[in-house]
């Protein structure tokens, strides 16, 4: 029986990247996933945004993480894969009315990252398709990343290098060995195991003491009559609308906390439906629904580290609504404690902070 020095459970964007990076630093890994069965990856608009909303809140660590994923996004496309999924661009917030222009002047007084966001005029290109009356204010740094292309693409990288399974791993069949203190997963043996499940993480007997709050989202498609010439950037008032080519755009997302279902619902079309007549003035058609299970948690920090009880069992999950902005960051973080055991895991993200639920559940 041969030893790998990692398998990693799950390729949504947390196992891709993760795997990637490990094998850059030429580690024995293997990928392994089911399928994408329940792949919160394949449905995300892949946003990267740094300052979002009317209170211009700064994603976590977005100093850190931002120049490192453009940069990263840029070296993967560039240099590894050979092809494009990384999208540079900005976020243009429109201003409701002259009192939310107001507002948001004088919140801006107390940006403490003034150079990531400007304001506009109104921009006359735009006013026949949008509702652009008194202008926005834009994030700049921002980027989408064609999610389905990429995850695609990794499946194809570690598959021709034969780092990849096509299955559905069965916790059950884990075994430990006591003399080497490996695992034993049918005929190979793992010196350490990464789970990096999504959602699914609910069905690991390892990992499923950690309090997530899944949250359901749902995202359209639409197709425009006439393509927008000057509509390159993202936009965002309620919802986003993002540019993805060929005169069509990702429009959503909604939230539910109580419908965990992974199917589409007419509600919720209806829901982003409703926000986008309210932009947009052009007609378009809607040429896809998609659903999808969001693995965020209760204090909205990812869940990385070791296991309480197993120093060769780790978890990467819990990216929520930030996952492609957060992992290549993050990962980096982790690797670095992985292999060189530095305390570079942030305090937040680390499951530490939630070991008393483990003893408790193991009381
Ligand atoms: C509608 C919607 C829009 C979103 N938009 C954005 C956005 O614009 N920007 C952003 O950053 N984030 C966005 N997100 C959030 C983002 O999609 C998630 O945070 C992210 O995809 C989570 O990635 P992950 O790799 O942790 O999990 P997943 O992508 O769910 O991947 C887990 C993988 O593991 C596999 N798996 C699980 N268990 C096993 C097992 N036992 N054996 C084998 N395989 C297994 C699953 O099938 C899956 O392929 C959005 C989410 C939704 C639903």
């Amino acid at each position: 029986m041969t030893t790998k020095e990692y398998l990693i459970v799950g390729q949504g964007v947390a196992g891709s990247l993760l795997a990637f990076m490990l094998w850059e630093k030429g580690k024995n890994i293997t990928l392994i996933d089911n399928a994408h069965h329940t792949c919160a990856s394949k449905v995300a608009a892949g946003i990267c945004n740094a300052i979002t909303g009317k209170r211009f809140t700064k994603t976590w660590l977005a100093e850190e993480v931002f120049p490192f994923l453009h940069h990263f996004y840029q070296h993967l496309e560039n240099n590894i894969l050979n092809t494009k999924f990384y999208y540079p661009t900005q976020t243009y917030y429109p201003f409701e009315d002259i009192q939310e222009q107001n507002t948001i002047f004088a919140k801006s007084e107390q940006l403490t990252w003034k150079e990531q966001v400007s304001f506009e005029a109104p921009d006359k290109a735009l006013e026949p398709y949008l509702q652009n009356t008194y202008g926005g204010w834009i994030c700049k740094g921002a980027c989408t990343i064609d999610t389905h292309h990429l995850l695609a693409r990794f499946k194809d990288f570690f598959a021709e290098k034969k780092l990849y399974l096509q299955d559905q791993l069965d916790h059950s069949l884990l075994k430990i060995d006591n003399n080497t203190n490996h695992w034993l997963y049918k005929d190979q043996s793992y010196q350490n195991i990464i789970f990096c499940e999504g959602t699914q993480i609910q069905k690991n007997p390892f990992f499923n003491y950690l309090p997530f709050k899944f949250v359901k989202g749902e995202i359209i498609t639409i197709e425009l009559d006439t393509p927008l010439e000057n509509f390159t950037q993202i936009i965002n008032k309620g919802i986003f609308i993002a540019p993805i080519g060929k005169k069509q755009y990702k429009v959503g997302a909604t939230y539910n906390w109580d419908d965990l279902s992974w199917q589409n619902t007419e509600q919720a079309k209806e829901e982003i439906e409703t926000k986008l007549k309210k932009i947009l003035k052009t007609p378009y058609k809607v040429i896809a629904q998609e659903a999808g299970i969001r693995p965020a948690t209760y204090d909205r920090r990812p869940f990385i580290g070791k296991h309480p009880q197993y120093s060769n069992l780790w978890v990467f999950n819990g990216f929520g609504t930030k996952a492609f902005s957060l992992v290549p960051y993050l990962a980096t973080q982790f690797i670095e404690h992985l292999l060189y055991n530095k305390n570079t895991i942030p305090p937040e993200a680390n499951i530490e902070r939630v070991k008393r639920l483990f003893l408790e559940k193991n009381r």
